[in-house]
């Protein structure tokens, strides 16, 4: 008998990541490739983690802070929390898997948007629970009321993601505080706010205060967005004693490597480079809001670096034809949505060249 894998296995998918720059080259035989279709960010790290990275690779053979003591110092101001509130991660991924592992046993469910981000159903069907997938509404938004009608006994997580991903939407303060208020006790609600810093909207909630507040409620942030720290991985969890101590203790013990503690570090405290990284994107958003709907499509409000919109016919050969022009983007059959597509916003550079591949293709199929 060999060794025995568990069932669910075959509906396991491994994760889609955009298509990296390389591969592009080597197919299509171009150097120039802009790449908007993992939502990282144009400007790269912060030079004071660069710096810190340089500074701190002699001390390579040295095992890193298995506690990450000084940057969970540094997050618990922050954010104003105490430090056992909080627990770093290798990217909030690793936060994802660690609450699914923690929480999910088969027969359990968890509840989510779709369109949604795709690691919460995996990590659930790795866990094997199963995952309620509740349409977001006509204008790609999470419904609070079907995700609500959703929950039964058996779910164990809510995941909110908050922009979403990959429509880039937003619920309200009191959308979000009518989710939570209602969730049952049994029910853990997860705020994922990986894009939290390019939600500038005043009516943006944060998971804090729902934290401050006693509820039951992890709120998830990352370092690989307006950071510009994707490629080092680190990620972070705020939430209730109760729940970091238990995340505290399945966690590998040097989950988050030395180097990318240090540049988290060093990252955290150039606001000079965060505030760029925000202006920089409500610019490229605005741009490319008004790009696409000129051109007669549906693009959906976005408080992330990204953009949603929908061409109205399926936009795989759509994509490809990006492609061999240099530009990567993200077709929504990626989330099941083939009429779609997921546009991260760079630099006005990267936007010139999506813009004029864009319309190239346009001129060609009328002339076709
Ligand atoms: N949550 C959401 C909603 C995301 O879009 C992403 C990035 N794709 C992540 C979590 C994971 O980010 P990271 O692991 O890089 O922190």
């Amino acid at each position: 008998m060999p060794v025995r894998l568990p069932e669910q296995l075959s509906q396991l998918r491994p994760y889609v990541p955009g298509i990296p720059i390389e591969e592009v080259q080597q197919e299509f035989g171009i150097s120039e490739i802009v790449k908007l279709a993992s939502n990282e960010n144009p400007l790269g790290p912060s030079p004071l983690a660069l710096q810190a990275i340089v500074d701190f690779a002699r001390y390579g053979s040295l095992y890193p802070d298995a506690g990450c003591v000084e940057l969970k110092s540094l997050l618990a101001s922050h954010v104003g929390l105490p430090t056992s509130q909080i627990s770093v991660s290798n990217g909030s991924d690793e936060m994802i898997h660690l609450l699914s592992l923690l929480l999910l046993r088969p027969g359990d469910n968890i509840v989510m948007g779709d369109p949604g981000f795709s690691r919460y159903e995996s990590e659930a069907l790795a866990a094997g629970a199963q995952t309620r997938k509740v349409s977001l509404d006509e204008n790609a938004r999470h419904d609070v009321s079907a995700m609500l009608a959703a929950i039964d006994n058996n779910t164990r997580i809510v995941w909110l993601a908050n922009p979403n991903n990959p429509t880039g939407t937003i619920l309200r303060r009191s959308e979000v505080g009518a989710l939570i208020e209602n969730v049952p006790e049994h029910t853990l609600t997860v705020l994922d706010e990986a894009y939290f810093e390019f939600a500038t909207d005043s009516e943006y909630p944060s998971s804090v205060d729902y934290i401050r507040s006693g509820k039951q409620v992890v709120g998830l942030r990352t370092f690989s967005k307006t950071y510009g720290l994707a490629g080092l991985r680190v990620g972070y969890a705020m939430g209730p004693e109760r729940m970091i101590d238990a995340v505290e203790r399945v966690r590998a013990p040097f989950n988050v490597n030395a180097l990318a503690q240090r540049a988290a570090i060093a990252a955290l405290s150039d606001t000079k480079h965060l505030t760029a990284a925000v202006d920089i994107n409500k610019a490229g958003n605005e741009r490319l809001h008004r790009f696409l709907s000129e051109r007669g499509y549906r693009v959906f409000e976005s408080y992330a670096n990204f953009v949603w919109y929908d061409m109205g016919f399926p936009t795989q050969d759509f994509c490809r034809q990006l492609l061999m022009r240099g530009v990567i983007v993200r077709p929504g059959s990626v989330f099941g949505y083939d009429n779609h597509i997921r546009v991260s916003i760079g630099t006005d550079a990267e936007l010139d060249a999506f813009e004029t591949a864009f319309d190239a293709i346009l001129q060609e199929s009328v002339r076709a």
